[in-house]
């Protein structure tokens, strides 16, 4: 169902207001009386970071957390896209974890898990170290499906970058699309549904077509894609039109979308048989839950973790929630603002059971914004609570095709009020 979105001014003062109410428990008496209970949150990212820092904040030293996370600073894959169309800068979407030790008393460890014991309710750290828990909490995002994209393994990101995982990868592209011969092609392989972001690879095209527009205005950009069709797809077709005319071609599963094989050493894009040579090839592979999921036995057949929606714990372990992309929960997208909510579910939850603080029911929302040129904004978005089967979608919204341009504007710009807001709500 698509409706225009009735709360469409949501600000950074909303979006706080929206998603924090869920967590204004009242505080409650520890109920666990011998020394405080320990929380071990794996992976700093919307929904780790998130979830660390409401349950320190919120419990006011009651609970013990610690945040395992390798990287020292957290490049998010929101606005991974604008940075990419120069709309923002590469330490915009930065942040560190000082913060979260500093502020909230988090002890953040710089380390891999490797291993979780759930008998011992231990995590096992690449370093050697170990850390007991009372409550775990996994939120590693994706890995890629080795063997997906035939051709492509992790061990050919140099070559053909999938800039999926924000960082090097992210300034390899940019770098990759800043360097493509005048009249070059620029090729996706887009990846088959459930994947990180659904709007993204098409954000992408958008933010790519901006910059070659203005510096390589004869190029063309080519999407190989193995779904019928994808998120948003009339706003971004009616925004390519208009902003793009003629650059960007997209070939779907009726023409050999979904039989594609890919070939690094020469740059070549295998279509149905047809093979292709290529500036640029951005490959997007089929995604799964982050390994350590899989290592601490928590995923299905599907790839995913399955979590009870009141409270993000997982149906193999009510010990430990899992968070955001890796989880297996219904109807909400994979997106940093649904991690973000979820986040918050499940430290309200996790509190609620380690010091008996208040629990109210629990309700989610997302919105995901793309920009599709300059101050031409769209976005798409819903509400959702937990039932004992899934996260269900209770109402949405979506942008329209002709709307203003003030509309468009204003839409880009409660985007930027959403980045700012959600950054502080991680790592504030
Ligand atoms: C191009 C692109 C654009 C996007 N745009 C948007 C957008 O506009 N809005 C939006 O809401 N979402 C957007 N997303 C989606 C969003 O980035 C993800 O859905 C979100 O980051 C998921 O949060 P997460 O906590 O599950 O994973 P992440 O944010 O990826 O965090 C996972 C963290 O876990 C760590 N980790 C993994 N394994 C381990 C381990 N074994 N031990 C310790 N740490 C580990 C990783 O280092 C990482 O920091 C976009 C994604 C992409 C790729």
């Amino acid at each position: 169902m698509n409706l225009r979105n009735e709360n469409s001014g949501l600000s950074r003062r909303r979006f706080l207001a929206s998603t924090v109410a869920a967590t204004t428990a009242l505080s409650a008496p520890a109920v666990l009386a011998q020394g405080r209970p320990r929380v071990v949150v794996v992976g700093g990212g919307a929904g780790g970071a998130t979830a660390a820092r409401y349950i320190a904040k919120d419990s006011e030293g009651a609970v013990d957390v610690t945040l395992v996370e390798p990287s020292r600073a957290y490049y998010s894959c929101f606005f991974s896209n604008l940075y990419l169309g120069g709309f923002r800068d590469f330490a915009s979407i930065g942040h560190s974890y000082g913060a979260l030790a500093a502020r909230h008393e988090i002890n953040v460890v710089h380390d891999w898990a490797v291993f979780v014991d759930r008998d011992k309710r231990s995590v096992e750290l690449a370093g050697g170290a170990s850390l007991d828990y009372d409550r775990l909490i996994l939120s590693p995002g994706i890995d890629f499906r080795p063997g997906s994209v035939p051709g492509w393994d992790l061990s050919q990101q140099n070559r053909m970058p999938h800039a999926y995982k924000a960082g090097s990868q992210t300034q390899l592209l940019k770098a990759q699309i800043e360097a493509m011969p005048q009249g070059g092609t620029y090729c996706m392989v887009a990846p088959p549904n459930p994947f990180r972001c659904p709007p993204g690879p098409y954000e992408r095209i958008s933010m790519v077509a901006h910059v070659l527009k203005q510096a390589n205005p004869t190029a063309k950009i080519l999407i190989v894609d193995p779904k019928e069709k994808f998120s948003k797809q009339g706003l971004f077709e009616d925004g390519w039109q208009r902003h793009y005319p003629g650059m960007i071609e997209r070939i779907g599963p009726d023409f050999g979308g979904d039989r594609v094989e890919v070939r690094p050493s020469t740059m070549e894009v295998v279509v149905d048989g047809e093979a292709m040579t290529v500036d640029v090839c951005n490959v997007i592979p089929a995604q799964q839950a982050g390994r350590i999921a899989a290592l601490a036995g928590l995923i299905d057949e599907s790839g995913w973790a399955p979590v009870v929606p009141h409270t993000m714990e997982s149906r193999a372990d009510a010990n430990v929630h899992v968070l955001g992309d890796a989880a297996l929960q219904g109807d909400m997208p994979k997106s940093g603002f649904s991690a973000n909510s979820q986040a918050k579910v499940c430290a309200m939850a996790v509190r609620g059971a380690l010091t008996g603080s208040t629990v109210f029911p629990a309700r989610f929302s997302n919105t995901c914004w793309s920009l599709i040129g300059t101050d031409d904004g769209v976005k798409v978005g819903a509400s959702y609570e937990g039932t004992d089967e899934k996260i269900a979608k209770t109402d949405g919204f979506i942008s329209q095709t002709g709307e203003s341009e003030e509309t468009r504007k204003a839409t880009y710009e409660e985007s930027l009020g959403w980045y700012d807001a959600i950054a502080g709500d991680m790592f504030g």
